[in-house]
């Protein structure tokens, strides 16, 4: 017998796959479409596609302007897989009443793992020794001070952005014997700076008093480009910029000045202007720079929570429900 009333299943766009269990799920419940392959999904084919849609999840790379939002008369649910929400025009989906929900917490560990790791890589010089091994250049055996690196140990580190992410790194720096300054927006509480040893500093303090400055901040009109060449060249000669946030946030031109006139010792970046980069970039020429491929959030276990909660989001906004973590 035919069930009067039995509502068609609503339909979601994924601009691309998530992991087989969170897939499952969602078709479990919508009718779903997946863009396939390596590459975002090009502008055209969204503006198209996004029409029939009820929800859609998005990653980084994706740009959800007020144009995509615009075409999607449907859509009630846009849910991120991703902390980072800067590629969704959130002021107008808002005015369009669609909930956005976003992957806070999970992956702060990771994240700040990964920062330590570059952090570590790039003072003790690990991936520039791997290179000279594998190029077949490594000639000089133990020599008193042949790839000599730096200890982090009693370093000053600054942290651009003390969030939860800022503070995780904090946290893990200081195991290491590392001091840090931090800088936001808005200073924390002098009790809570005490309990968490960190000390407030402006913005041009951190560059110029830190060794090794650390980029946590989220993307966003005030971000963008925020540390370029008169922030850069506040740095001491022998200071480290590390960025896993978001590539935008550094004029990029002006670090590779800074790197190539050895204004400043070096850098690693999880993030980069335009992504993905490759072998001709000049990032990928220096010696003094480490580089990672966007992997801030990339272990198995975060990747599982994200999904799991990028799905459940979605399916508390279609619900018409607030998301678990609601922009
Ligand atoms: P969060 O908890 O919101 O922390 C961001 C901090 O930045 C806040 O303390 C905020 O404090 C500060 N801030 C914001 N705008 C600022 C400005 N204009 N100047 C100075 N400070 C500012 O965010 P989170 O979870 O730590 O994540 C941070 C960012 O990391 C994300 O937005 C994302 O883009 C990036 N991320 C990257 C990866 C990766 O794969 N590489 C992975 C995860 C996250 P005030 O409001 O007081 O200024």
């Amino acid at each position: 017998m035919l069930r009067r009333g039995r509502s068609k299943k609503l339909r979601v766009l994924l601009t691309r796959t998530l992991q087989d269990f969170a897939v499952k799920e969602l078709q479990r419940h919508y009718k779903i479409e997946i863009h396939s392959g390596p590459f975002p999904m090009p502008k055209k084919k969204l503006l198209l596609k996004i029409k029939e849609q009820d929800g859609l999840i998005c990653f980084p790379y994706d740009n959800i302007d007020k144009e995509v939002i615009q075409a999607g008369t449907k859509l009630k649910t846009i849910s991120a897989f991703s902390v980072g929400y800067d590629q969704i025009d959130s002021k107008y989906a808002k005015k369009r009443k669609i909930k956005i929900g976003y992957t806070p917490n999970v992956l702060t560990v990771a994240t700040a793992d990964l920062t330590i790791t570059l952090i570590l890589d790039l003072l003790r010089r690990v991936t520039e020794g791997d290179r000279l091994i594998r190029e077949g250049k490594w000639k000089e055996v133990f020599g008193a001070d042949t790839y000599v690196g730096e200890e982090v140990d009693g370093k000053t580190l600054g942290i651009l952005g003390f969030g939860r992410i800022g503070k995780a790194v904090a946290k893990k720096a200081q195991t290491f014997g590392i001091k840090v300054i931090y800088h936001n927006r808005n200073r924390l509480p002098l009790r809570q700076e005490k309990a968490l040893r960190v000390r407030f500093a402006t913005l041009n303090e951190l560059f110029s008093k830190s060794d090794i400055v650390s980029i946590h901040v989220p993307y966003s009109a005030e971000t963008h480009e925020l540390v370029n060449k008169s922030l850069i060249k506040r740095m001491k000669k022998r200071a480290y910029l590390v960025n896993t946030a978001r590539g935008k946030i550094i004029k990029e031109r002006d670090l590779i000045f800074a790197l190539k006139r050895k204004i400043i010792a070096g850098a690693a970046l999880d993030v980069f202007y335009h992504e993905p980069i490759g072998k001709n970039h000049q990032f990928a020429k220096m010696q003094n720079v480490v580089l990672s491929p966007h992997i801030g959030s990339s272990s198995i276990v975060t990747r599982a929570k994200m999904a799991e909660i990028t799905v459940e989001n979605l399916k508390l906004g279609l619900a018409g429900k607030k998301p678990i973590y609601s922009v």
